[in-house]
């Protein structure tokens, strides 16, 4: 299939995940993620009509910002080291992987030199596997209430990496339990807004985190393929 049969597939699969679980097709974002593939996939599916464009990888991304920044929103989906931050704020509106205290000290600080305010998802370590980046569910409350004093960070959400399985129906309690912390965090009221974002759901199982309240999914080898 091609990248255009590929893109139509995928909306078919993600509107009837929406319809299955009473959700409404626009409270989906899919993030095409555009690591494995060239230059010219990348602006394809942007001329496609992919709006959301996810890399995770700094320098390797740079002329991709440069040529999609202007028809499609860049999203930074990897882990980020604190020294490429200053490459990131300002040509990517948001960051997936705030992680840990000090990587928020470093985009806080460079959203101040470039005066931007930076969308963040704080990454949870929600299945605490040893090899996954992310905050534990334990001390997520405690990091959030932390991130107050960066008035350059604004909290959209959260995002988690499930571990791979076989059975996609496996990750459901991962995915399960981020949207409960997302939920808890509003309930106790920590940020002065709501965060509604949930960034969770790749090729493999995409279709079960839009089932347990996904926002965003991370698109990639199902989506634009690899090459
Ligand atoms: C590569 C990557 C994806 C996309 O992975 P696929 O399984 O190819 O869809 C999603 N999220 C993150 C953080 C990634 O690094």
């Amino acid at each position: 299939m091609d990248l255009k049969g590929r893109v139509r597939e995928i909306d078919s699969r993600v509107q009837a995940a929406c319809n299955r679980s009473n959700r409404k097709r626009e409270d989906v974002e899919i993030i095409a993620v555009t690591k494995y593939v060239s230059l010219k996939t990348a602006k394809d599916a942007v001329e496609i009509g992919c709006k959301h464009i996810g890399e995770n990888r700094w320098p390797d991304s740079e002329e991709k910002v440069n040529a999609l920044s202007a028809k499609a929103q860049m999203h930074f989906i990897g882990h980020l080291q604190s020294k490429k931050v200053k490459h990131i704020v300002g040509r990517f509106p948001y960051v997936h992987s705030l992680d840990r205290m000090s990587l928020a000290e470093e985009i806080e600080k460079q959203a101040i030199l470039k005066d931007r305010y930076m969308n963040c998802l704080i990454q949870v370590n929600v299945s605490g596997e040893e090899s996954k980046y992310g905050i534990s569910p334990d001390e997520l409350f405690k990091f959030a209430e932390n991130l107050l004093q960066f008035k350059h960070i604004n909290v959209i959400g959260l995002m988690t990496m499930a571990p791979f399985e076989e059975d996609p129906e496996k990750t459901r309690p991962v995915f399960r339990e981020l949207r409960k912390l997302r939920d808890y965090l509003n309930e106790k009221q920590i940020f002065d807004h709501k965060i509604s974002h949930l960034s969770m759901g790749m090729s493999n199982d995409f279709e079960i985190a839009i089932e347990e309240g996904a926002t965003f999914i991370r698109l990639g080898s199902k989506l634009v393929g690899k090459e």
